[in-house]
C-alpha cells in the first residue's frame, strides 16, 4: 500500500524495554528486575495520589472533564500564570507533537542538539521538515547559533536538562541565546527535567512565566512522568503565551486526559514534599555512580536529571553492557543508537543501585 512519502524517513520510536520481555525472554522473575531505562521515579507515585485513583476509580462512565479546569488552575496557581497559558497533554510528548504540526511542514527547518530526546526528530520528520543538528554530542549554544544563522530555523528544541546526556546549559546563558532568535522562529525549552536541574543548581533554573513573558516566541513544557511519578498516567503541560496555546489547541483531539489522569495530577501537585524527598534522594544516591565511576576508570557526564550517562570509551562496548545486564535483569539504555559508546541509568532506590553495581561488576569482570 502506498502511505505519505514523509513517513518512509520516519523511525519508530524504541521505548525502554518493560519488565514483562525481560521476564518471557530470560525468565527472570519479575521481583528480580531492575528497571531503570526510562527515567521512571523509583519511589513509586506518592501515597496520596494513589489513594485518590481508587477513591475515584468506580467512577469512569462519564467523560472527563474536557476544560481541565482543576488541573489548569493548579498549574497557573503553581507557575503564576494563567489559565489560558497552559495547555494539558497526554505527556508532554503529546504537545512536543502539536507544536511541530502548528509550525512546520514540508518546507520548514528544526534545530536540535546532535545528541538529544529522539521524538523532536521524528515529530518534525512527520512533517516532512527538515532536521538540521549541531556536531557535538552536548548542547552548544555556539553551534546553535552558527547553523541558525547559515540555515535558520521554524522550531529550535532545547532540552533543559538533556535526556539522554544529563548535561543542562545555565538560564543566563540560554536568555543570551534567545536574544538572537528571531519572533517567527518557535523555540521549545523542554524542561522535563528542570525539577531536578533547579535543585541541584540555581543558575539552570528556567522560570516558565519569566521565559514567556521576556520571549513570547518561547514555549515551556514540563512533565507528571519524572519528578511526579506518574509515568503510568501520561499527563505533561506547555506553558506559553495565548497566541501560541490557542494555535495548539486546533490539534488537540477531545478529552485527551483521562479522569483518572486529571484527579492524579492535580493531587501530584499538593503534595510537592514527597516530589522534593525524592528529588534530595536522587541525587545522593547519584553520588555512588560517580564514585563508582572514578573507581572502575570511565567517564561520566555531570548529570543535572534522574538518569547518569556512563561513557566507555575504548573500555568496553555499552552494547555488550547492557546485553549482559539485561541478561541479569537489570534494565538499562544503550546509547549506541545516538552514535554513543554510553550506557544512560535511572538512578535507582538506595537497594537497587547497591545491587546494580554487585552486577555491573560481574559484568565488567566478564568482558575485560
Ligand atoms: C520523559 C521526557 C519527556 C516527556 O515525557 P512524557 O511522559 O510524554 O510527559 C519529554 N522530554 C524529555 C526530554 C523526556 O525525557
Amino acid at each position: 500500500m502506498n502511505f505519505n512519502k514523509v513517513l518512509d524517513n520516519v523511525s519508530i520510536y524504541e521505548a525502554g524495554k518493560p519488565i514483562e520481555l525481560v521476564v518471557r525472554e530470560y525468565g527472570i522473575n519479575p521481583k528480580d528486575i531492575i528497571k531503570l531505562a526510562s527515567n521512571e521515579n523509583p519511589y513509586g507515585t506518592s501515597p496520596k495520589v494513589t489513594k485518590k485513583i481508587q477513591e475515584i476509580a468506580g467512577n469512569m462512565f462519564v467523560y472527563p472533564d474536557d476544560s481541565m479546569y482543576e488541573l489548569k488552575d493548579a498549574l497557573s496557581n503553581k507557575f503564576e500564570v494563567k489559565p489560558s497559558n497552559v495547555i494539558v497533554g497526554s505527556g508532554s510528548d503529546q504537545i512536543l507533537e502539536f507544536c511541530v504540526h502548528a509550525k512546520c511542514d514540508k518546507d520548514s527547518k528544526v534545530l536540535m542538539s546532535k545528541t538529544t530526546f529522539a521524538m523532536y526528530e521524528i515529530y518534525a520528520k512527520q512533517t516532512g521538515s527538515s532536521v538540521i543538528k549541531t556536531v557535538d554530542d552536548e548542547h552548544n549554544l555556539e553551534q546553535f547559533s552558527a547553523m541558525y544563522k547559515e540555515h535558520g530555523a521554524d522550531i529550535i528544541f532545547l532540552c533543559l536538562p538533556n535526556n539522554p546526556l544529563g548535561e543542562c546549559l545555565d538560564k543566563d546563558d540560554v536568555y543570551t541565546f534567545l536574544e538572537t532568535i528571531d519572533k517567527d522562529t518557535l523555540v521549545v525549552v523542554d524542561g522535563a527535567y528542570q525539577e531536578y536541574a533547579s535543585f541541584k543548581d540555581e543558575k539552570k533554573r528556567i522560570n516558565p512565566k519569566d521565559l514567556i513573558n521576556t520571549f513570547p516566541n518561547c514555549i515551556y513544557l514540563g512533565t507528571f512522568s519524572k519528578a511526579y511519578a506518574l509515568g503510568g498516567m501520561r499527563v505533561g503541560y506547555g506553558i506559553a503565551q495565548e497566541d501560541i496555546i490557542k494555535t495548539l489547541y486546533k490539534l488537540r483531539a477531545p478529552f485527551n486526559i483521562t479522569t483518572l489522569t486529571l484527579a492524579a495530577a492535580i493531587e501530584a501537585l499538593k503534595d510537592e514534599e514527597f516530589v522534593d524527598k525524592c528529588i534530595a534522594l536522587n541525587f545522593e544516591e547519584m553520588n555512588r555512580y560517580e564514585e563508582y565511576a572514578e573507581q572502575k576508570g570511565f567517564d561520566y557526564i555531570d548529570s543535572y536529571t534522574n538518569f547518569i550517562t556512563l561513557k566507555f570509551g575504548d573500555l568496553f562496548s555499552s552494547k555488550e553492557v547492557a546485553q549482559n545486564l539485561l541478561e541479569l535483569g537489570v534494565i538499562v539504555r544503550d546509547l549506541t543508537g545516538y552514535g554513543v559508546n554510553a550506557i544512560r541509568i535511572t538512578i535507582g532506590s538506595k537497594e537497587q543501585n547497591t545491587k546494580v553495581f554487585e552486577i555491573l561488576d560481574e559484568v565488567l569482570e566478564k568482558l575485560k
